[in-house]
């Protein structure tokens, strides 16, 4: 093949981390706390308005501190979004609980706040209180917060927010992420910004914050010899990789600008094609468009076309694209696991497809994705 291929969602430098990076190296700031780790967690805590942040390894790991934080163990009960990554949920099975998922409702694509009731009646029916609620917002799109934290406050049981797709979104003006006290951020490398690998753990409580540093860092009590009275976890972000974050931050608003651009761009260019819909944004939500998604249905578009049809088509040109995430309660690893719903999510997952979203495509890139889709799609 030798067309450059083109991403789904590839990491895109500013120009300002290699600075932060040498200037680790210069100090010798090589280790898992320093002044990019200190920087980078008040640059979050700041954007997002929780007021405390903590840097760690992975978003992976701030669900599950998280989850420690609540004190889930083993035989209980975590409630999470069924339409979602793996890494929403895996961190329950970690603490020995069960993940009860439940289905997506059709605005929004995430948790519907109806089978979550739903869920919270039936388990409550069998004497079972959830530990926790873990809605995310999936692809950027805020879920709906104000109906699921009335919902959550009603049977008292707190909520995880999983922004880990979301950095850079709101609703009502309100950064997602900042909803609960647990907040939950990703850097991986395909994230809106990256630090190559990491995550961090948002909060407007700062206990919350000052243990999820005390646990990431080997629960180390404070003695001059080395005492523990807690399990702790290797969890922390490097100095390095924070100096990465802090350069990527200077450029996170032009991330999301060019996001919502490639959004744009494709809704105007398949505006005239049936059977293809855009997720749209509610009124007061603000997306970040972390990936443009589409849902393909193959009654509606001309010669029966389906989601697999455009992702062959665009793959035989080196494009990547992707099927929406597979939800959990299909995943064999979770047979067992109870859901709740209607079936949104595996329609979903049967019909849709995420585009090459990157910041970094150029107009020609943009071009070519959407030659190959009008000629399938024709
Ligand atoms: C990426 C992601 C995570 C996990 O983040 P890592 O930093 O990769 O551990 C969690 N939830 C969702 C929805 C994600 O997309």
């Amino acid at each position: 093949m030798n067309k450059e291929k083109i991403w789904l969602s590839s990491p895109h430098m500013g120009g300002k981390e290699r600075e932060f990076v040498t200037e680790a190296f210069d100090s010798n700031w090589v280790a898992p706390l320093g002044p990019n780790v200190d920087g980078f967690e008040k640059d979050l805590a700041t954007f997002t308005g929780t007021g405390y942040a903590a840097a760690l390894s992975s978003g992976t790991a701030a669900i599950h501190l998280s989850l420690i934080m609540l004190g889930v163990s083993a035989g209980d009960y975590v409630i999470c979004q069924s339409f979602t990554f793996s890494a929403s949920a895996n961190p329950i099975v970690y603490q020995g609980a069960t993940p009860v998922f439940i289905d997506s409702e059709k605005d929004t694509w995430n948790m519907s706040p109806e089978y979550l009731e739903a869920a919270l009646q039936d388990l409550k029916s069998k004497g079972i209180k959830p530990k926790a609620i873990i809605p995310v917002h999936l692809y950027g799109m805020p879920a709906k917060m104000d109906e699921i934290l009335k919902i959550a406050a009603a049977y008292e049981v707190p909520i995880i927010e999983d922004a880990a797709e979301a950095l850079g979104s709101s609703l009502n003006g309100k950064a997602c992420g900042s909803f609960s006290n647990f907040g939950v951020l990703s850097f991986n490398g395909n994230k809106i910004i990256t630090t190559s690998g990491g995550g961090a753990l948002i909060s407007n409580k700062e206990e919350h914050i000052k243990m999820a540093r005390f646990l990431s860092t080997q629960a180390r009590d404070n003695a001059p010899h080395y005492q523990h009275s807690h399990i702790g976890y290797n969890y922390r972000m490097s100095n390095i990789a924070a100096g990465i974050g802090r350069g990527q931050m200077l450029v996170l608003q032009d991330r999301v600008n060019q996001r919502r651009k490639n959004y744009e761009f494709y809704k105007t260019h398949l505006a005239g094609f049936d059977g293809i819909a855009f997720l749209e944004e509610n009124s007061g939500a603000f997306s970040n468009r972390w990936l443009t998604c589409i849902s393909v249905d193959p009654a509606k578009t001309k010669g029966g076309i389906s989601r697999e049809d455009i992702r062959l088509a665009l793959d035989a040109e080196n494009i990547e694209s992707r099927p929406l995430w597979k939800p959990m309660h299909l995943q064999p690893v979770f047979a067992n696991a109870p859901f709740y719903g209607d079936g949104t999510a595996e329609k979903l997952f049967e019909n849709g497809l995420c585009l090459p979203s990157g910041s970094n495509l150029s107009q020609e890139d943009l071009n070519r994705v959407i030659q190959v889709m009008k000629s399938v799609l024709s």
